[in-house]
């Protein structure tokens, strides 16, 4: 495998993917869709460029579209129905992969930078980042730490 370049797999470990360094961005997302998408109180989610990531072979994924716009295509493995990899086309600007951070290899996981979507929390959480209620300011408080970590390039692994 290239230098830089991780792999990765689902809970089962059927679906295997792989990445080049780092997430732009992790963060915790709470929106009602991630809550039924993940089986949970609420989404662990890392945010990659569309060109670091190798993708699973559609095969092994069952993709399904919650609810545009955005347009999320959210893809669960077929043969443990856990979160694998979800795709989301921002118009003008970039597609990414949205990976829930415990499909990463350990050695790129970073710090979660936020909460967002908090105000349909199942429960608080008391952990001292910065939380966003609403579909407004959590999509502002999300576009803004991705576009810094664009510019500033990529956080480093821990
Ligand atoms: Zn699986
Ligand atoms: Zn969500």
């Amino acid at each position: 495998m290239p230098e830089n370049q991780y792999a990765c797999q689902c809970s089962c470990g059927e679906t295997t993917f792989s990445v080049q360094g780092s997430p732009l961005l992790r963060c915790y997302c709470h929106c009602t869709i991630c809550q039924e998408f993940n089986q949970a109180a609420f989404a662990d989610i890392s945010i990659y460029m569309a060109k670091n990531v190798v993708l699973p072979s559609p095969e092994s994924l069952e993709y399904k579209a919650y609810r545009p716009p955005p347009a999320v295509q959210r893809g669960k493995c077929k043969s443990c129905g856990s979160p694998a990899v979800e795709s989301l086309q921002i118009p003008l600007l970039a597609k990414l992969i949205i990976i829930p951070s415990n499909n990463l290899h350990q050695d790129c996981v970073i710090d979660p930078a936020l909460h967002m979507f908090y105000h349909s929390r199942v429960s608080d959480i008391d952990d001292g980042l910065a939380k966003f209620n609403g579909y407004w300011k959590s999509q502002a408080a999300f576009g803004h730490k991705l576009i810094v970590s664009l510019l500033s390039g990529r956080a480093s692994p821990k």
